[in-house]
């Protein structure tokens, strides 16, 4: 049997000095000047290619190449090393390669000098040790020394990785890298093999539906709940608050003008906050959901195709009362951090052998956990739910969480779950004929061929000799 590794990300909060900040800026700046380059000139030969019927069946060059772009008038890039240039051309056809395979939608797009700015290092430009107390990074050349940089390690990493990621975000640095876990990782398909093998009775046993509402942001089918702390809340909202008012700010000073960026600038701060608290709530939901011995089968309603009005809202005949009170935090917080504690609980359980499933959500607020029965009627109001056959009364939502449960079970055994192989960021394999070309006449081969480019004596690299494992 086929197994891979596990792939584990860690991401560290790094304190650089403002001289080493301006380095990495300079860096990060010219590496995306060499990605943005090869977007701009693969855009060039496809439109050539259309244009040119003739040199139909001729491969557009998809190579890491990128001393062309060094000239008289780009001559800054000869202030960075050459490897942040060249991880530049490599970033970018990695972007190719998982749009090739179906990772990401769209070919590789410019990159904005906007929001998040990172920059991809490899083995020559960094050395990662550990440390006593956490983790030592260097971070330069002889010729591009910068020196050490402090980390703050919240937890020990014993790998070093064939290439680290140094990013920015409102004036925040962090170092992000993955390393393999070296243990064998089962698919999703295996486990839910297993799974099946172990009969209805055992496995509604070993399963927990999760009921993802704006009044429990996740209820769990054995009773268990998960929400923000109340300080949390309280800062949420205030940083929400904080954030909005600063985006009108901005909105009113002048484009382009120093000021207006300061205004964007607090508002990312506080949008970052934001985004940090939702990731803490989901990581500790997610982590006890997979730690529950008992527990090897988490279901989750497809949040896509669920009617999230349900809640604070009531019904048309019935609107709730008190709408902005039990509505407490805002949609839009609550959907992302619904959308995470999937996400986490997805990856989590399937390091642990254990498996996380979507199922569809239809009318599983109106349906009786016990006997079935699904009615409009069984719903009293948003928080109760009676059931007007049986009687069953409980909380509307850990209801809900019971309904998902039998239908995952029910599913599963059925065989009615689908499994995608999980999208990796990273490429292996040399790309496969996975995704077919949309535009006539253009091909994808590894082996490089006579291209229009003019001919040069540049030293051709194969595609594969960069650095793997990001
Ligand atoms: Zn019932």
């Amino acid at each position: 049997m086929y197994h891979n590794s596990m792939q584990i990300g860690n991401k560290f909060r790094i304190y650089p000095t403002p001289e080493q900040q301006q380095i990495l800026l300079r860096w990060i700046g010219c590496q995306r000047f060499i990605y943005n380059a090869k977007v701009g000139e693969d855009r060039y030969f496809r439109r050539f290619h259309r244009k040119s019927p003739a040199l139909c069946g001729e491969p557009i060059p998809r190579d890491q190449q990128y001393a062309h772009f060094i000239t008289e008038q780009t001559a800054f890039l000869r202030e960075v090393p050459a490897v942040v240039l060249r991880n530049g051309a490599y970033r970018w056809r990695q972007a190719y390669q998982r749009f090739f395979s179906g990772a990401c939608q769209g070919r590789p797009k410019i990159k904005s000098r906007k929001g998040r700015q990172s920059v991809l290092l490899t083995r020559e430009l960094f050395e990662l040790a550990p440390h006593e107390d956490g983790i030592r990074l260097a971070v330069g050349s002889k010729k591009f020394p910068l020196g050490e940089i402090p980390v703050r390690a919240h937890r020990p990493v014993e790998k070093t990785p064939a290439s680290i990621i140094l990013s920015v975000e409102s004036g925040q640095w962090h170092l992000s890298f993955a390393v393999e876990d070296g243990a064998p990782e089962q698919t999703e398909a295996q486990i839910a093999a297993e799974l099946q093998r172990l009969g209805e009775e055992t496995l509604l046993q070993a399963a927990r539906g999760i009921d993802r509402g704006v009044a429990i942001p996740a209820a769990v089918c054995d009773g268990s709940r998960f929400d923000f702390s109340p300080i949390q809340k309280k800062r949420l909202t205030g940083a929400e608050r904080h954030r909005k008012r600063w985006q009108k700010i901005a909105a009113r000073r002048e484009k382009g003008s120093r000021r207006r960026t300061k205004a964007h600038q607090r508002a990312a701060r506080y949008a970052l906050y934001e985004a940090r608290v939702r990731s803490d709530m989901a990581h500790k939901a997610s982590r006890a959901l997979v730690d529950d011995l008992q527990a090897r089968l988490f279901v989750f309603e497809d949040l896509r195709t669920k009617n999230m009005t349900r809640s604070a809202k009531g019904t048309v005949d019935k609107p709730g009362r008190n709408v902005r009170q039990k509505a407490g935090l805002n949609r839009a917080i609550l959907h992302s951090a619904w959308g995470r504690i999937h996400q986490f609980t997805r990856y989590k359980a399937r390091r642990m052998g254990k498996l996380a499933i979507v199922v569809p959500p239809h009318h599983s607020s109106q349906e009786c956990r016990l006997c079935g029965f699904t009615s409009p009627g069984n719903r009293l109001t948003q928080a109760e739910f009676a059931c007007q056959r049986c009687g069953h009364a409980e909380n509307a939502d850990f209801n809900a969480a019971g309904v998902v449960k039998f239908r995952g079970v029910r599913l599963l055994l059925a065989g009615e779950i689908e499994f995608k192989a999980p999208r990796r960021s990273g490429i292996r394999k040399q790309l496969g004929p996975e995704r077919s070309e949309v535009t006539p006449g253009e091909k994808v081969s590894a082996v490089r061929e006579p291209t229009p480019r003019a001919p040069s004596s540049r030293n051709r690299e194969t595609p594969t000799t960069t650095p793997a494992g990001v």
